[in-house]
């Protein structure tokens, strides 16, 4: 079996990140992905608030960090894990012993679990309008959310789509301050606040959305669909090694400690308040060092 100093659980910033202060330790170092390099920043159409990166997009930024570790000696396995036993990896293609193991599995989309969603993804309903947006220049579109990335979303295709409609469940917005003025400038993008999407309507692909607004129907004609209504954690594989919470998150005393000795976490797999890129490349370099530290 392959031994390993650290292997890390996740390709995303806070796995590369992680990965990158390892090695600088002179640590060996596996890094498992079971899809790309790069996490939810891949679907990043420019980087805005990450300090000295601008005009980068995030698959720029996502394919210079594997770059980091791959220069430096890291290896990187395209596998999925499926569990830890003994301080053993266990993957559907392998399994890695490692004197530590950081988890930095991250979040996957919240799905909103209503009639034609699953049917219709890739046929109108998407999860990320950077990757789609272009599919529905000048058509109708709706972005279903409101915290920043439903805000971002509809900025972004207002520049694109005819027009926008921006569905919230709630009678005011989550998301920044300033996006909020922003979206407010476009003429094409109109807010629907206090309204919950009930049924995605179409035969081929999506011909539009139900929402109720205030306890009554109605029936919006769309080309596409935008989800974004935040993410849930990938942790459940390692239920049996770490503690998870309720919402399934990884429980951590300090943002960096899991239940299990020996086991760290980085990144949007534990509960914090600020999901950035740049809290997860810091919780990857913490959960390195800490590692490093706690295995001399
Ligand atoms: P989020 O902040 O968790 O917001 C999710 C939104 O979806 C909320 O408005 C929520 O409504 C709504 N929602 C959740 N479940 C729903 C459901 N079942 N039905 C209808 N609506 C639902 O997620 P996010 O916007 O993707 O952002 C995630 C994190 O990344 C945040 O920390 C955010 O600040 C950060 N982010 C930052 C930037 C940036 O700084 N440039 C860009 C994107 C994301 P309620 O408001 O009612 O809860």
């Amino acid at each position: 079996m392959n031994e390993y100093d650290i292997v890390i659980i996740g390709g995303g910033p806070a796995g590369l990140s992680a990965a990158i202060y390892a090695l600088r330790a002179d640590k060996k170092v596996l890094v498992l992905e079971s899809k790309a390099c790069g996490g939810r920043i891949v679907a990043a159409r420019d980087i805005q608030n990450y300090p000295g990166m601008m005009g980068v997009s995030g698959y720029e930024l996502a394919k210079k960090m594997q770059a980091q570790v791959e220069e430096l000696g890291g290896e990187i396995r395209y596998e999925r894990a499926m569990g830890i036993k003994d301080k053993v990896v266990c993957t559907d293609g392998g399994s890695y012993k490692a004197k530590a193991i950081i988890l930095a599995t991250g979040a996957e989309n919240r799905k909103l679990g209503i009639y034609g969603e699953d049917q219709f993804v890739g046929k109108g309903v998407s999860y990320c309008a950077t990757c789609d947006g272009s599919l529905y220049k000048d058509k109708n579109v709706a972005v279903v959310g409101g915290g920043n990335t439903a805000l971002e979303d509809a900025i972004y295709l207002a520049g694109v789509a005819k027009k926008v409609y921006v569905i919230h469940r709630r009678s005011e917005f989550r998301g920044d301050k300033a996006d909020i003025k922003k979206m407010n400038d476009f003429s094409n993008i109109e807010v629907i606040l206090s309204a919950n999407a009930r049924e995605i309507l179409g035969e081929e692909k999506v011909t539009g959305i139900v929402v109720d607004v205030d306890g009554e129907e109605r029936e919006i004609k769309v080309d596409a669909i935008f989800m974004a209504i935040g993410y849930e954690p990938q942790a459940g594989e390692f239920a049996n090694s770490v503690e998870l919470d309720g919402d399934g998150y990884i429980k951590t005393r300090d943002g960096v400690h899991t239940s299990a000795e020996g086991i760290y976490v980085a990144g949007d797999a534990r509960k914090k308040d600020l999901k950035q890129l740049v809290t997860a490349v810091s919780d990857g370099a913490i959960a390195a060092t800490t590692a490093i530290k706690e295995m001399e």
